[in-house]
């Protein structure tokens, strides 16, 4: 460490208010006081040597779990090759992830860009610009549910579903519309001929682990045929075999005519797509929509080799298995507990909603070497990576089992 950053380090963590986090960083986030500097599949160490099974795979993003094999390999081979070359140019490994996701899913066409929110702007500009471009009827407004979360830029933290993203960033884009999650009558009255596009998550992740019904879906999705909206589909964090299919929107058998991915796509690479249906092509043309680092050979390198694992090791079934294990195990050791109210979930996105807010039990269960993070004030989310073993799981029941029934 150089006598600068040591200096700065020493003096770091006033005005944040964090111990130790530097004051040269914004205070965006409320940082746990942990350093973590290595991880090997479901294992996290921290810079003091302490080891962390870890349940949070920063935010269902580590998959694979941490530094995988393949996806390395894929990386370093293109970082010796080619770095960047820009979307003016053919890039192969973006052609070759593009099919694979066409291949493996109900889109038939992809767009690539940098993050989830990124992606889901890209799904509410194509929505907009079919209805105004290409159909020509002038349809702008997408509706979205309450406690829903689609992302931090202007446009998708205001299609989120939560008020408190929004504070203190108006104006805020018009042609936004939210409902109730679960409430016909609200449906069939939001949405109108101006409507272009209801945008929504299966399983309400930040929002609390609440998977949607799958009554109201198909009630909603024939609502969107009908009345000539587009269902976009937020599969940023259920994506990629999370949810025990590679789409969670699968479980219920539909096809979105948009769904968006980021989170897992590149096992800890940055990169987000937007996948949807062949007729949408036409509205985005060249010149229309872009992003420079969209898709790069690196950036798509790591979604290759990232499902090409998925698919090869039967990763979504996998997870299937594995959630529905971990979460009898909860439901069997926490059944006595009067804090404990829910354990709900799908695959390995599982919620466990408690009496109280769970900011403590999590700060304990870091004490007791297991990462997990919160949905919501009461909820306590876990997110192992989808190759975790029985053991990992076993190990994690205990400690939350020892927490939680202590209340
Ligand atoms: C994380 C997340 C986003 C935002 O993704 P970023 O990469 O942080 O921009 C959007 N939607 C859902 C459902 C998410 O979980």
């Amino acid at each position: 460490m150089s006598e600068a950053v040591k200096q700065a380090a020493a003096a770091g963590g006033q005005q944040n208010g964090q111990a130790g986090v530097t004051d040269a960083l914004l205070p965006t986030y409320a940082r746990f006081p942990i350093s973590l500097v290595k991880g090997e599949g479901s294992w996290v160490w921290d810079d003091q040597g302490a080891k962390y099974l870890d349940f949070v795979s920063g935010i269902a993003v580590t998959n694979l779990g941490h530094a995988p094999k393949r996806v390395k390999e894929a990386l370093v081979k293109q970082l010796d090759e080619l770095w960047h070359v820009s979307n003016l140019f053919r890039i192969p490994n973006q052609e070759d992830a593009a099919r694979l996701i066409t291949a493996n899913s109900s889109a038939d066409a992809v767009f690539f860009c940098n993050s989830g929110a990124e992606a889901n702007e890209a799904a509410i500009k194509l929505a907009r610009r079919y209805q105004q471009l290409v159909l020509g009827n002038g349809r702008y407004e997408i509706v979205t549910f309450a406690q829903s979360f689609h992302g931090r830029t202007l446009a998708t933290l205001t299609a989120t579903g939560q008020e408190k993203v929004k504070e203190g960033f108006a104006p805020l884009p018009e042609g936004f519309k939210y409902i109730p999650l679960h409430d016909l009558t609200a449906l069939e009255a939001a949405v109108t001929d101006k409507t272009a596009a209801v945008m929504l998550e299966i399983v309400q992740a930040e929002g609390g682990v609440l998977p949607v019904d799958p009554a109201y879906l198909h009630r909603l999705v024939k609502l969107c045929r009908e009345r000539g909206v587009l269902l976009i589909v937020d599969e940023i964090q259920t994506g990629m075999g999370r949810t025990g299919k590679l789409f969670a929107h699968e479980h219920y058998g539909i096809e979105p005519d948009i769904f968006t991915m980021a989170k897992g796509l590149g096992s800890g690479f940055p990169v987000g797509a937007m996948g949807c249906k062949e007729q949408l092509r036409e509205a985005f043309g060249p010149g229309s929509h872009g992003s420079t680092f969209g898709g790069t050979p690196i950036a798509t390198a790591a979604v290759k080799a990232t499902l090409e694992t998925v698919l090869e090791e039967n990763l979504p079934e996998r997870a299937a298995q594995q959630g529905e294990y971990l979460m009898e195990q909860l439901r069997a050791k926490l059944k006595h507990s009067d804090f404990v109210k829910d354990v709900r979930g799908l695959g390995l996105l599982i919620g466990i909603e408690c009496a109280e807010p769970v900011g403590s039990i999590i700060t304990e269960a870091q004490g007791k070497g297991l990462l997990v993070l919160s949905a919501g004030p009461n909820v306590l989310r876990l997110l192992p990576n989808l190759l975790v073993t029985k053991e990992e799981i076993d190990q994690a029941v205990a400690i939350l089992a020892e927490l939680l029934n202590g209340r």
